[in-house]
């Protein structure tokens, strides 16, 4: 991306000769933009610095609805301020955080104290997801409707799931009078206790123990069935097993509100990667890398639309956690920088999806999920955008992430497409890589 002037010397600019996708107004065509106070405007002025983005893509509010900044708490892997660098530097405008920091955001002060200090670094928009129950513990509902008049946009227990049916149902029954999801990490930890891998023929061949898929299904098929008896909207963060894309589409069809995300990891690897990096925690991950067929199924679902979310689940470690022996290292891999490129080498490149669709699952998608409002590239409407080139190859360098979190399995691998420039309310976050601020 060429420009005549340097950045943020100017709070208004043109920029030239876009292909515009825009997945709230689904319209695709190549042309100029302003943006001016923050806004897009219809008009071109004359002071307007101009930014030729020929061969690039121009996509609005680029949102990435599962990342784990670990803020307060474990500043030791990431903070606020690192965590929304790599948003920046991914090509995100924003994150919805996962409440499972120490303490857990469960009261309403820690979501506004997230939202002002996430304003405050100024990178991204932070969206905090509250704790569905109290400390995360699973034993009594949070204050959900106090959190969300402070600002929360949907209610999470992640890195578990609510265990009890019962529970699950109130909190369902409470988050549908609010208008807000419950995102549910699902999986039966009574089934998955001491697993570090998905069960199956390569967790067998390098010996390490396993989580068969029903672990995850199992609870996705009760609480698509508690959605159905609640008419509340379920999300289902990180789905990845064939089982479970067949709960979702068995709700969707009966008129469920249920929706799914899925992660750039599960879309590109499979439990290979974790025989490829011998005994490296860096591809332990929950819920784990899945068989080649989970995965043609993961892709076939994103494609047509029954998963309609795509979220990184970034969750990053400091190095000396992620070096422990494979059994003992914690769950996660650092994703926000990856996003984007991995998902347009899977799904993009490989011929499966149009461009428009696909910017869907983290635009549209991701906003319907949690019910916020956009209104796309029009005048008037914040300029939160996204130059991509589509085009770029590269190599992942973890060592040149912005995150604190290096751990990916994702290192040394070629992608195709990248973000090259962020905007946050017309003002540059990020530029040819380079973050701002
Ligand atoms: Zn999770």
């Amino acid at each position: 991306m060429k420009s005549n002037q340097n950045i943020r010397s100017d709070q208004s600019w043109h920029i030239k000769n876009v292909r515009i996708l825009d997945p709230f107004t689904g319209v695709d065509s190549a042309g100029d933009l302003y943006v001016e106070d923050g806004h897009f405007t219809d008009t071109k002025k004359s002071h307007m610095t101009v930014v030729d983005a020929h061969g690039l893509w121009a996509v609005p509010r680029l949102t990435d609805m599962h990342v784990h900044f670990r803020e307060p708490g474990q500043e030791h892997k990431e903070d606020l301020l690192s965590g929304s660098r790599a948003a920046a530097a991914g090509g995100f405008t924003v994150v919805a955080t996962m409440p499972n920091t120490v303490p857990v955001i469960d009261i309403p002060a820690l979501v506004d104290w997230q939202i002002r200090r996430g304003q405050e670094i100024g990178l991204v928009d932070i969206w905090p997801i509250g704790a569905v129950t109290k400390g995360s513990r699973g034993q009594e509902l949070a204050e959900m409707g106090m959190m969300q008049r402070a600002g929360a946009v949907g209610f999470s227990d992640d890195g578990q799931a609510v265990d009890q049916a019962r529970l699950m149902r109130a909190a369902l029954s409470y988050a549908a009078t609010l208008g807000c999801p419950i995102v549910q990490h699902a999986e039966d930890r009574n089934l998955s206790q001491g697993s570090v891998m998905h069960e199956g023929e390569v967790s067998s061949r390098v010996g390490l123990p396993g989580v068969p898929g029903v672990a995850e299904s199992g609870v996705v098929w009760r609480d698509v069935e508690l959605s159905l008896l609640t008419g509340a909207l379920l999300h289902i963060a990180h789905v990845s097993t064939i089982g479970s894309l067949d709960a979702v589409q068995y709700g969707k069809a009966r008129g469920a509100r249920v929706t799914a995300e899925a992660t750039p990891h599960h879309l590109f690897l499979t439990d290979q990667a974790v025989a490829d990096w011998k005994t490296h925690p860096v591809t332990k991950v929950n819920p784990p890398l899945r068989p080649e067929s989970f995965r043609q199924a993961l892709l076939e679902a994103v494609a047509s639309g029954l998963v309609s979310v795509i979220a990184s689940d970034h969750a990053p470690h400091h190095r000396d956690e992620k070096s422990a022996p494979y059994l003992d290292a914690p769950y996660g891999i650092s994703g926000l920088e990856t996003s984007l490129g991995t998902v347009l080498t899977a799904l993009l490149h490989s011929g499966r999806m149009k461009p428009l669709d696909l910017l869907s699952r983290m635009t549209v998608g991701p906003h319907r999920v949690l019910m916020m409002d956009y209104p796309g590239v029009v005048a008037g409407a914040r300029a939160d955008l996204t130059l991509i080139d589509p085009h770029h190859r590269w190599a992942v360098d973890p060592t040149r992430f912005y995150s604190q979190g290096k751990n990916t399995p994702m290192a040394g691998v070629e992608l195709t497409g990248r973000a090259v420039a962020t905007m946050l309310r017309g003002a540059w976050t990020m530029r040819d890589g380079e973050v701002l601020g």
